[in-house]
């Protein structure tokens, strides 16, 4: 494998991850892309950006950023869902958490290079300004029973999934009662 086809391989996982990984959008962003340096390859990407390479997970006692820049409500609650999932040996590790600005710009252009504009990779991916892992309000969960845990009990937490696409994404945006948000279709739903 030479290196054009390493770089091709890396960038075309990190977009899988991407898509996988999510972009969710909230509303009141205000700011158009482009406000921070490009990123075009991933190994200009470090802890400092959130940044989890692809097939690699966090654990929520990492002392990362992508997990302590999370929003500490966000943060304790997973915390209390952690520990009570951790009676059925259920785990929760984070392939995603808090993401930098330029990180989520780099996940966004590599959309574009993959659909061909902007219109396009917006359908699968927000670009830095505005997804929710950008201000520490969402997560994505890594191992499947973590994600089957938390979606019959994460309510219970506040814990919510999202989008009815993205089994992984999770946000506090519950209270608590067991009640939770009709989840939206993908990404572009809300
Ligand atoms: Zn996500």
């Amino acid at each position: 494998m030479n290196r054009r086809t390493i770089i091709t391989t890396l960038a075309a996982v990190a977009l899988a991850a991407t898509i996988a990984g999510c972009t969710s959008a909230g509303p009141g962003t205000a700011a158009g892309p482009g406000s921070v340096p490009p990123v075009t390859n991933p190994s200009d990407l470090g802890p400092d950006d959130g940044y989890i390479p692809v097939g690699e997970t966090v654990a929520l006692t990492d002392d990362v950023p992508a997990v302590t820049k999370l929003d500490p409500q966000l943060r304790d609650a997973l915390d209390r869902a952690a520990e009570d999932a951790a009676d059925r040996d259920v785990a929760f590790t984070l392939t995603d958490g808090w993401r930098s600005e330029r990180y989520q710009q780099y996940l966004f252009d590599q959309a574009v290079t993959k659909y061909g504009s902007e219109e396009e990779a917006s359908k699968w991916v927000k670009s830095g300004d505005q997804s929710k892992h950008l201000r520490g309000d969402a997560v994505d969960i890594a191992t499947a029973d973590a994600m089957d845990w938390l979606s019959r009990f994460g309510a219970e937490y506040g814990l919510c999934q999202v989008y009815a696409n993205e089994a992984w994404h999770f946000e506090l945006l519950g209270d608590g009662s067991g009640e939770c948000p009709a989840q939206l279709t993908d990404g572009t739903a809300g």
